[in-house]
């Protein structure tokens, strides 16, 4: 059986490697959104593959800069006139970034919410920094910002410039930044012809290409260290996990993990993460940090309204639920057996 591995080399190069079936696949890394992004593509000649390279090496540096939350770029010049009350022009990126926020928001029940960057910063998470040791925040200062009540569904456009009713929004897209960019990757390198690449963001991936003969082959990592197993990927699917376990606050000994509960300002509980199957980077991104707000007390209810199938949720005891489908997919490593708990999703209506 083949080892499972998400490899991450140090080097922004080109490598022409040999895959499982003797298909020649080339590798490029750079660090962007703070995580090592590593692209592989298959069957494709080194010189178009360098171009492609290239080329999204410069786009993700533009979205990095673009939508950083606290770096100064477009987003935190966007948050600053949402505080001001003024209307700034926004480019077609962001635009789009706010539009599926708001959808996402209204499809997650609010679990999803892009606007509540003053509470992430507000628990010190607008920081690359991990663990947290700032204090908890107080409950005066959470209560205020709970008040304040900010919504993507607040942002209005007039032509190309947004403006938002409430000051006290303030977007931060790390939720779906990373899904958003791996779609984007994998359309870039379909315009240069290439249909065969796995775009793997630390972890979360989107890959497009494999087949039965030669699928791409993934990790599912577990909560702490270590993988739960292997899934296959052939056609096109993201994977994403949201987890609880790498980037939190710690104070006198508790963690309090950076994925927060947009009702209560608090960060999610009982969760230790969440893995998401789907079509859609941008899907499977919001639908994982979604699911980790929801918990197992309402996973279901979120399953169903984004319509996915192959969910896995673990939580902090190291128990691991999945969907039927998702069962279907998950290959244990050699010598391992798959401990999982399979939950029916019930059928809508
Ligand atoms: P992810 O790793 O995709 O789950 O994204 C986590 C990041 O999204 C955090 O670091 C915050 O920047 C942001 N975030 C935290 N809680 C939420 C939430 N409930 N809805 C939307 N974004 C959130
Ligand atoms: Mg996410």
């Amino acid at each position: 059986m083949r080892k499972f591995s998400l490899s991450l080399l140090a080097l922004a190069v080109t490598l022409p490697l040999l895959s499982c079936n003797g298909e020649q696949e080339q590798r490029a890394e750079f660090f962007v959104f703070g995580t090592m992004v590593e692209i592989v593509v298959r069957d494709t000649d080194h010189q178009t593959a360098s171009i492609a390279f290239a080329e999204l090496q410069q786009r993700f540096t533009a979205m990095h800069r673009d939508w950083h939350a606290w770096e100064h770029g477009e987003l935190t010049a966007l948050n600053l006139a949402f505080s001001e009350q003024r209307s700034m022009e926004v480019s077609p990126g962001i635009r789009y970034l706010i539009q599926r926020s708001q959808e996402l928001e209204a499809l997650s029940g609010g679990r999803f919410n892009a606007a509540m960057g003053a509470m992430i910063g507000l628990w010190g998470f607008h920081t690359s920094v991990f663990p947290v040791t700032d204090p908890v925040p107080s409950n005066e200062a959470i209560g205020f910002l709970l008040d304040a009540a900010p919504s993507a569904s607040d942002i209005i456009f007039d032509g190309d410039s947004a403006f938002s009713h409430n000051r006290f929004v303030q977007l931060d897209f790390g939720a779906i930044a990373k899904g958003h960019a791996t779609d984007l990757a994998i359309e870039l390198l379909a315009r240069h012809g290439i249909d065969e690449a796995l775009v793997n963001a630390g972890g979360d991936l989107m890959a497009v290409g494999g087949t039965d003969e030669n699928p791409w082959m993934v990790g599912v990592r577990r909560p702490g260290g270590g993988l739960i197993g292997g899934i296959e990927i052939t056609g096109s699917e993201a994977v994403f996990t949201s987890g609880a376990d790498q980037r939190y606050l710690l104070q006198t000994g508790r963690r309090y993990p950076h994925i927060l509960d947009p009702f209560t300002g608090m960060p999610v509980q009982g969760v230790a993460s969440v893995t998401v199957i789907s079509d859609s980077g941008l899907l499977a991104d919001a639908a994982a940090t979604a699911l980790m707000v929801a918990g197992r007390d309402s996973w279901l209810e979120v399953i169903q309204a984004f319509g996915l199938e192959a969910v896995m949720l673990v939580d902090d005891q190291g128990e691991v639920f999945v969907t039927p489908a998702m069962k279907e997919r998950l290959i244990p490593e050699s010598g391992t057996e798959l401990q999982l708990t399979v939950v029916e999703v019930p059928s809508e209506g």
